[in-house]
């Protein structure tokens, strides 16, 4: 499936993620690298391009098609992951809207709040983010000060935050909160902010970091900033702590996931600047040569998160995916969602020769069970 492992395919791997994959390189080729430099240097990604990716149907490929998402399942997620690293991705907050942020509103918002949120963040055309960190705050999570103090029909929150991945871009911003800075962790709800207009939100500064240069990463600041009660995450405040940990468990795997990718990533960069090196010079450091070490602990790393046990796996049920790419889909296939991808060769392909059942990604679990931040 690379050109480190050309022989090698991922055991939870389906005909159908397979073809997602091509999809996805194809996209991502065209679309993403040609970019990556600009993007680099002004700090973000164009903002259209979450919509051409919701357009080809890559956005919240585990998100139920009841909400407008995929309805595939963690497998489709870690592939999408893996192609941005293969192409060379440097800031595109896939992982955090997508496979993150995406899975608070699915997993604990009401019905209500999916229909009003989800079908936007598919088709891109709302772009998520999630405040947790403070300056004084990071790995205890119990010690947020940022308050949400209700007033009628309203909280008001005051507070900062920082390190905020897709700060810049972001439309619907989850906060973590103090309901009631009387207890600890039962104190902690989520609040789901809709950024457009909202007054008394800021956002401060982008931060420099020593990779990801095209990632919005900024500070925020709420000043007085009123977030209606209806958009109380679940509508029941003291149970953003609960909320966070079983939700940290996803993180910490698609990062490991981005991790992997990005070293082999890496070491098929430097094998080719190697050959091309050597294809100039006459220098002893050939391709032969070069990083024996490499190729194994890409493939090790690999090997540790898809063996994990299946029945640990957080996808019980996996649903057929069915959104991605729409254009030629056989009858039913076309989404009523706002999805309309740019029909291409793989798009065609992938569509025609699908298979009927959708393979559960079976081995992607891993248990922490520790609450300290990933
Ligand atoms: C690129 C990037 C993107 C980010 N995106 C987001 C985002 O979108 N949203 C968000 O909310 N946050 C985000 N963060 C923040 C990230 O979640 C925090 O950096 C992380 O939680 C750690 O917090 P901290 O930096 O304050 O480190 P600290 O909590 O100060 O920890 C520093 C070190 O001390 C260790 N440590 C801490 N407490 C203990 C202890 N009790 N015992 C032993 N060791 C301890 C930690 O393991 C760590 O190694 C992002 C960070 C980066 C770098």
């Amino acid at each position: 499936m690379s050109e480190l492992f050309p022989d090698y395919r991922s055991p939870w791997e389906s005909d159908d993620q397979a073809m997602l994959r091509k999809h996805a390189a194809d996209f991502f080729r065209k679309e993403l690298t040609p970019n990556v430099a600009r993007w680099a240097a002004n700090h973000e990604v164009d903002r259209d391009f979450w919509n051409k990716a919701g357009a080809a149907g890559l956005l919240c490929l585990d998100i139920p098609e009841t909400y407008g998402g995929g309805g595939g399942d963690f497998g489709h997620e870690a592939i999408v992951q893996q192609e941005l690293a293969k192409a060379q991705d440097g800031g595109f907050g896939f992982a955090v809207h997508s496979t993150i942020v995406a899975h608070y509103l699915n997993t604990y918002a009401t019905d209500e709040q999916k229909k009003r949120w989800l079908p936007k963040c598919a088709s891109g055309e709302s772009v998520l983010a999630i405040a947790m960190t403070e300056p004084g705050t990071g790995s205890d999570l119990q010690g947020v000060r940022t308050t949400a103090v209700r007033e009628g029909d309203h909280y008001v929150v005051n507070g900062s935050k920082t390190f905020i991945s897709n700060a810049s871009h972001c439309d619907l911003l989850v906060i973590v909160a103090k309901t009631d800075p009387t207890q600890g962790a039962k104190g902690i709800s989520l609040l789901v902010a809709e950024t457009d207009g909202l007054e008394g939100f800021g956002r401060g500064r982008v931060l420099e970091k020593i990779g990801q240069h095209g990632q919005d990463t900024r500070e925020l600041a709420f000043t007085d900033m009123r977030v209606p009660v209806e958009n109380l995450l679940g509508g029941v405040e003291g149970q953003g702590f609960y909320q966070l940990m079983n939700q940290l468990q996803r993180e910490r795997l698609i990062l490991g996931v981005g991790g992997i990718a990005v070293a082999e990533a890496a070491v098929t960069e430097a094998i080719s600047y190697a050959k091309h090196s050597a294809s100039r010079s006459s220098s002893s450091r050939t391709p032969s040569s070069f990083s024996p070490n490499a190729r194994p602990r890409c493939s090790r790393a690999r090997r540790s998160w898809t063996t994990a046990s299946p029945s640990r796996s957080p996808e019980p049920s996996i649903r057929r995916p069915r959104r991605w790419p729409n254009s030629g889909a056989p009858n039913g296939r076309a989404r009523s969602s706002t999805v309309a991808c740019r029909s291409s060769a793989a798009t065609a392909t992938w569509w025609s020769t699908r298979s009927p059942a959708c393979t559960p990604m079976r081995a992607c679990s891993v248990s922490t069970g520790a609450p300290a931040r990933s």
